[in-house]
């Protein structure tokens, strides 16, 4: 991988992050009296969605902050499971892509089994 993709992906990292950051409005969840049933489940199901949104926000920026972490070692861009080169395309798609598109569709044709 050249030095001048590394950063490429690099910058796309960071900006993801930034926007994936400024998204996150750390309000806390507050469940207003509500006299009426169907109002509070209205409420209490919106805070599950929004929950979940956080939850799964939280694991990207994770994912993110750790192919940052990982951008610059020489190994960066090598599919953890067989060696190859992960494509670049699938990098600059996805910089947290650990694995090769074959490795990946094996994983998961792997999980699709067993469900
Ligand atoms: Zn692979």
């Amino acid at each position: 991988m050249t030095n001048t993709n590394r950063k490429a992906i690099r910058n796309h990292l960071m900006h993801t992050l930034s926007v994936l950051s400024g998204q996150d409005t750390n309000e806390p969840f507050v469940l207003e009296n509500c006299p009426d049933e169907t109002d509070f489940a209205s409420q209490l199901t919106l805070q599950g969605v929004n929950l979940a949104v956080r939850k799964r926000r939280t694991a990207r920026i994770m994912e993110l902050e750790n192919a940052l972490r990982r951008v610059s070692d020489a190994d960066f861009g090598e599919c953890e499971e067989c060696g190859d080169r992960i494509g670049l395309a699938r990098l600059k798609a996805n910089p947290s892509a650990r694995l090769c598109v074959h490795c990946q569709s094996a994983l998961e044709d792997g999980l699709n089994r067993c469900a």
